[in-house]
């Protein structure tokens, strides 16, 4: 095993604590900072020629996406926001040329890890290029629902909040004069708390990008100060011993008991992933052509869906938009618009959510989408779009 002063490399597989070595970076940082340490290192040497990341803007409802040159730059975009829905794949690809030159660091969530796989099946991005440091996620909340719950629920003014933070199954805000808990399985019976997508969601450790990292597993001493690290892929363990060697990340071995509690959570977190589908999907399995019909009656046309939709792609967009079985200037469409979406994403639809995050007329989409792709997996084995992934 070769040694860094006494570390020992890192390899696949492998899980440790990390923290940055950089005292602004650590106090910024969600958990210490080890992504933020990571991406910073990764351009400095040249291992990428950008970040992409995301940062706050005017408030903590504004999760924005930003493109990162100067290594100096990379402190703005640490810690986490929960209310940041957004999902980074389909910019690589419209913006960035979808790697196909410049080599990109990039942090995801789950369904961006996804994303990024459904786009590298269609030649859209180049994986090869693309460094993803994934945090785990165990859901984000719409800006406008936490605005609206934080007002009711918690009887705060939402543009008084500066800090939010999901910790111990509470979502909690920091506001001018205090902060205040509740937790998410109440705020979620009162239709509250996170995205409907995210409560159906099962890809919480995100073990296919390059290294998985969040705070699951980190007990003692280092609990919110160190981040929780999966080795996933040769290329994370290079980056991530190359940055240890620098002296950019300490790491420490991971407690035993820490790691059995991330295993019980992560579990847990299936478990309600399942029960959040089984009661989304029999509600709507009851009437489901009906609902559909019901629901997309409000559909302006407006093509954000197919636009947003890290599965769509050019020549489908085209074929569904310029579709003999869609009239042009119709509105609302013939459901069959809807229809055309659905099937040919049936295949493929990753639960992410934007469809629905950005309809304007606040159709349940991703509902829709998913549920037909999760009947699609079960009804034919082997899984339509075989993946390692729980869907
Ligand atoms: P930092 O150095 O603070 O870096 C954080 C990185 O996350 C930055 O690159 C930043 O740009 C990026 N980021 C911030 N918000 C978003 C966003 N909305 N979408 C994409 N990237 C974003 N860990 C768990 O163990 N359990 C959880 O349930 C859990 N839920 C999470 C939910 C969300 C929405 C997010 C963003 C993270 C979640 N995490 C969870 C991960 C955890 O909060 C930390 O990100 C992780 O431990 C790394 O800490 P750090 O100090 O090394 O990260
Ligand atoms: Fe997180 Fe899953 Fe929601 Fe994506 S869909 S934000 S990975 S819970
Ligand atoms: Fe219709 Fe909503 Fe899609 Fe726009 S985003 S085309 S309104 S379903
Ligand atoms: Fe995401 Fe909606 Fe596309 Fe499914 S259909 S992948 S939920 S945008």
């Amino acid at each position: 095993m070769a040694l860094f002063g006494g570390t020992p490399a890192v390899k696949k597989g492998d899980m440790l604590y990390a923290w940055s070595t950089d005292a602004e970076i650590q106090k910024k940082g969600e958990c210490g900072g080890a992504v933020t340490a990571l991406l910073k290192y990764a351009l400095e040497k040249k291992i990428v020629d950008g970040v992409l990341a995301v940062k706050k803007g005017i408030d903590i409802y504004d999760a924005q996406p930003t493109f990162i040159t100067d290594p100096k730059e990379i402190a703005k975009t640490a810690g986490s926001l929960h209310c940041g829905t957004l999902l980074l794949p389909k910019l690589v690809k419209k913006y960035l040329d979808g790697a196909k030159i410049k080599k990109i660091g990039v942090t995801v969530k789950g369904c961006d890890v996804m994303g990024f796989i459904e786009l590298a099946k269609r030649k859209q991005v180049n994986l090869d290029n693309i460094v993803m440091i994934g945090v785990n996620c165990g859901g984000s909340v719409s800006p406008v629902s936490a605005r609206r719950m934080i007002a009711e629920k918690y009887g705060v003014d939402p543009d008084k909040v500066h800090k939010e933070e999901i910790d111990k199954g509470q979502f909690i805000i920091e506001y001018e004069g205090g902060h205040k808990g509740i937790s998410m399985d109440e705020l979620e019976e009162q239709g509250f708390g996170r995205r409907s997508n995210c409560r159906r969601c099962k890809y919480k450790v995100p073990r296919q990008a390059d290294l998985a990292c969040g705070n699951w597993g980190v007990i003692g001493e280092k609990a919110g100060k160190a981040t929780f690290v999966e080795v996933c892929s040769e290329k994370g363990a290079n980056l991530l011993n190359a940055a240890v060697k620098a002296g950019v990340i300490a790491t420490e071995e991971p407690d035993p008991k820490g790691i059995e509690i991330r295993g019980k959570t992560e579990n847990a977190m299936f478990k309600l992933g399942d029960k959040w589908r089984r009661k989304d999907f029999t509600a709507l399995g009851a009437n489901l052509w009906e609902t559909i019909n019901k629901e997309t009656s409000r559909c302006i046309k407006c093509y954000s869906c197919i636009e947003n939709c890290p599965v769509c792609f050019t020549a489908a967009d085209e074929l569904i938009k310029t579709s003999l079985m869609v009239k042009p200037g119709e509105v609302p469409p013939n459901s069959m618009f809807h229809m055309r979406r659905f099937a040919h994403i049936s295949d493929s639809c990753i639960n992410c959510g934007q469809c629905e995050e950005l309809c304007p007329m606040d159709i349940p989409l991703a509902l829709f989408s998913h549920a037909i792709r999760s009947e699609a997996d079960s009804a034919f084995a082997p899984k339509l779009g075989a993946s390692a992934y729980k869907n």
